[in-house]
């Protein structure tokens, strides 16, 4: 867009995520997704009169687990407030909410731009219920109500306006999606709502310090969506500003039919909320060993692993960032490397044969984890040259999978083992050189490079068994007689 050198986007994330607990935030209610509407709404869920909430302990823990993940401070003293405000899908007329105490306190994500390793700093990350649905397209005169999502846990994580693209607000939701994974407190699933983000958006001219007038784009529900929005949203705050508009603080929504926003409130400076603390539950004390039992439980972290492969392990940057992309297949690397030093070998392992037998038999790596010993056995045979990689992965690997044994048993008894005997390899060299007359000839005559080619039938022919190094050798001196 023309001009639009001179300005610099701000973007402040709020990524809503629903902590995967069983039970509501405040009550037994379950948390489910697609239960039939209505049907997990107990009188707490609704806010009957009478009624006491009570916190769920889990939630609290998954909140600290999140805090600590992204080096926050966790707050001792904490209470939950109401929020009061009347929507049809919130029951009780008001949400109750975490007001001037966050548990998470400050905190960041770091994320990997085209231009670099970025820090987003988190303002905070905070607990509070959901609201329950409403559903406007299913009849054409009414709007329906589910409130099976209402009251269930929810952390809100707040940024602080230090985002300046979209391609890094996309980055960032990536990395906290990937996150709230690895830490099993969220399913990040966008589709159904797990993990919702609003984008705070505005512009400024380069060099400004003051922050311009924000719109709000809410409830983006995919990460390519909030992509979409703010892209969309800077080219058009930059063509108000150009076009001598004036901004207004807006709250807007995403249509994903045409990758536009449009409007749906104006937004007062100050909605009065009337947060007071909540009468009904008791403000709670997290204790400083409590925090730390959760500390000590937290798995290995994505950045701490990267580091450590990188550094101890030698691996590659795509190795490291292919192994960090699922918790449990960096789990099973980590498990398989206490008892290997070939850290290279295993990580080709698992990103070659082992993901594509996972594939093939749609299983996954909790039923792995016994091999592990057979496995360690399997890259010993291969790094020592008793057994091809060919041979390893395509027959003895299947073999041991189907039946737990010994590789080197298996590959005795299906005679399949590498091998070295001169007498055996220079009967598949003659075959070989037999069938190949023209290109013994134009090896003769100096293209030399035909002999990756005869080491390549000789493999072929020995079904693998031929060692590739003796049968180069025995070819050498066999085409220089
Ligand atoms: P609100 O009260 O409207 O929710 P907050 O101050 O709590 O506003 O901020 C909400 C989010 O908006 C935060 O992520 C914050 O970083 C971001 N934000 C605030 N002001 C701006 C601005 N002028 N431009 C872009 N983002 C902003
Ligand atoms: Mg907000």
């Amino acid at each position: 867009m023309a001009n639009s050198d001179k300005y610099e986007a701000v973007i402040g994330l709020e990524i809503h995520a629903q902590l995967s607990t069983n039970s509501k935030l405040f009550c037994g209610d379950a948390t489910s997704f697609g239960a039939a509407p209505n049907t997990h709404v107990s009188p707490i869920t609704l806010g009957h009169p009478g009624t006491l909430p009570k916190t769920n302990a889990k939630a609290i823990e998954y909140a600290i687990k999140m805090g600590l993940a992204c080096g926050c401070t966790i707050a001792e003293d904490n209470y939950f407030a109401r929020k009061n405000y009347f929507y049809p899908d919130l029951p009780k007329g008001y949400q109750t909410s975490q007001h001037t105490t966050p548990i998470c306190i400050g905190g960041q994500v770091t994320i990997k731009s085209s231009d670099g390793e970025k820090t987003i700093q988190l303002n905070r990350i905070h607990l509070e219920e959901d609201a329950g649905k409403s559903i406007h397209d299913i009849s054409p005169t009414d709007t329906l109500i589910d409130l099976n999502r209402a009251g269930t846990p929810l952390i809100e994580m707040v940024t602080e306006p230090c985002i300046h693209s979209a391609e890094d607000a996309f980055l960032y939701v990536t990395e906290v999606r990937k996150l709230v994974r690895w830490l099993g407190v969220c399913d990040g699933n966008m589709e159904e709502g797990s993990l919702r983000c609003d984008a705070n958006v505005s512009v400024r001219l380069k060099g400004e310090t003051t922050l311009g007038t924000k719109v709000e784009v809410k409830n983006l529900n995919s990460i390519r969506n909030i992509k979409k929005a703010i892209e969309f949203e800077i080219d058009r705050l930059i063509q108000l500003k150009e076009t001598g508009g004036t901004i207004i603080q807006q709250t807007r929504s995403f249509d994903a039919s045409n990758d536009t926003t449009f409007s749906i409130r104006d937004k007062e400076d100050a909605n009065d909320y009337r947060y007071f603390p909540c009468p009904d539950l008791a403000p709670f004390h997290l204790t400083a060993a409590y925090i730390k039992s959760i500390q000590d439980q937290l798995p290995a972290l994505p950045a701490a692993l990267k580091k450590e492969w990188k550094v101890t392990y030698g691996l590659s940057e795509y190795d490291i960032e292919q192994l960090c992309e699922h918790k449990e297949e960096a789990d099973f690397y980590i498990a398989w490397t206490l008892q290997t030093q070939h850290y290279k070998a295993a990580a080709n392992w698992i990103l070659g044969p082992i993901r594509e037998y996972l594939n093939e038999t749609n299983t996954n790596y909790a039923g792995l984890h016994t091999a592990i010993p057979y496995l360690v056995e399997l890259l010993e045979l291969v790094e020592k040259g008793v057994l091809s990689f060919s041979v390893a992965t395509s027959k003895v690997f299947k073999g041991i999978m189907v039946n737990p044994q010994s590789p080197t048993k298996f590959a005795q008894d299906h005679n399949l083992l590498q091998t070295n005997s001169a007498d055996e390899i220079t009967t598949w060299i003659d075959e070989v050189l037999a069938a190949h007359p023209d290109k013994v000839a134009e090896y003769k005559k100096g293209k030399k490079g035909l002999i990756g080619l005869f080491v390549g039938e000789v493999k072929k022919k020995s079904q693998g068994k031929a060692d590739p190094k003796i049968a180069t050798q025995l070819l050498e001196e066999k085409l220089s007689s």
